[in-house]
């Protein structure tokens, strides 16, 4: 039996971020309509946490397909030869179990993540926000610029981050890369004031964005934080946004930008209005007025990976990409 190996170019080919938004709201509908077999990540850290190990499989009933993303999550490779998360999506069919395809996760975690940020941004940003802050200048930073350029008018981009070389390094790229000017900002609030999109793409472990910084009407995505001992948010922001999740069981139990501010007694379950597959389905509402703060709280799912990986599975039969390898699993056709 054979079974498809898809690099990490090939992603990129077979994935264009405006293909990948529509993929992930398609996906983020299934979950909300109980399409979907998602059990929590089980996360095993190294010593002193200086890395881990991310374990998310999932399964799409209509879709017929099981998969597997295992991912290693090392933050200190920012600045290297490596990606901060490297590893693999395996995807299986559901009549007999059979493997089909093992998919890079590196770039599909680059682009599922900002896709997912554009459909909440799509469903919950004011229609004419086009003053664009990026906290962060790492690979969920550069994806995160293209969904947001895909969704909405973006006249204005500015970018922020911890090492500002980073930040100027960013800036010059992504200014080549598309046909706008991205702005350096010396700071954090100085990157976040009057923006009406904000990303926080930062695996900072205390908040970065405070409540008083942020402008009536904006949307915020915020992504970097996964874990619940680490937070971008602090508390007033938390509390002073309309929140919505892309899943509500893994943000009790995940979201340190969540699970702060409900240890302190500033928040309690209800405060989250809903999850991003509900928003789609119409069983919720989004935003209340051109005024309110919308927040998404991102946090990854393995249903998006497994989506993502199964179109990507499907594109590389269709247009005969990939490499395909002989695994194993025939042991009793090859006996007989
Ligand atoms: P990268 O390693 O490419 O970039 C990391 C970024 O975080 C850099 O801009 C770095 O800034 C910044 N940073 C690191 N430590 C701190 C700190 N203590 N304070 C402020 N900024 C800091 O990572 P990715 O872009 O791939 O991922 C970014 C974050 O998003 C990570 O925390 C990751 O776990 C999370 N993530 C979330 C996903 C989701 O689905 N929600 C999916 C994938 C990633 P500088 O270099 O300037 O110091």
């Amino acid at each position: 039996m054979e079974i498809l190996i898809i690099n990490q170019a090939e992603v990129i080919d077979l994935l264009p971020m405006t293909e990948c938004i529509e993929v992930m709201a398609d996906a983020l509908k299934r979950l909300a309509e109980g399409d979907v077999i998602l059990p929590l990540r089980p996360v095993m850290w190294l010593p002193e946490k200086v890395g881990a190990l991310g374990m998310m499989p999932g399964y799409i009933g209509s879709q017929s397909v099981m998969g597997l993303k295992v991912v290693s999550v090392f933050p200190g490779n920012h600045g290297t030869e490596y990606d901060s998360h490297m590893g693999a999506v395996m995807l299986f069919e559901t009549q007999h179990g059979r493997p089909l395809a093992i998919v890079d996760a590196s770039e599909i975690t680059a682009l599922r993540t900002a896709a997912v940020s554009a459909v909440a941004t799509r469903l919950l940003a004011r229609p004419e926000a086009s003053d664009l802050c990026i906290l962060g200048a790492g690979v969920q930073a550069r994806s995160h610029l293209t969904a947001m350029l895909a969704v909405r008018p973006i006249k204005r981009v500015r970018v922020w981050s911890r090492n500002h070389a980073h930040a100027t390094q960013f800036a010059t790229d992504e200014s080549a890369r598309h046909t706008i000017h991205v702005e350096v900002s010396e700071s954090a609030h100085a990157a976040i004031e009057g923006a009406d999109l904000i990303c926080t793409t930062t695996a900072a472990a205390e908040p970065i964005v405070h409540g008083d910084w942020i402008t009536d009407g904006a949307h915020i995505n915020a992504v970097g934080s996964s874990v619940p001992f680490t937070r971008e948010l602090d508390t007033a922001t938390v509390v002073k946004a309309r929140l919505f999740v892309d899943r509500r069981e893994s943000t009790l139990s995940e979201a340190g930008d969540f699970l702060f501010p409900q240890r302190e007694g500033a928040i309690s379950e209800n405060h989250i209005r809903g999850e991003i597959g509900e928003l789609l389905l119409g069983k919720v509402t989004g935003r209340g007025s051109s005024t309110e703060i919308t927040l998404f709280k991102s946090l990854g799912l393995a249903v998006e990976d497994i989506a993502a990986a199964y179109h990507i599975y499907n594109r590389a039969v269709a247009e005969k990409r990939g490499t395909w390898v002989e695994l194993g699993g025939n042991r009793h056709a090859n006996t007989r």
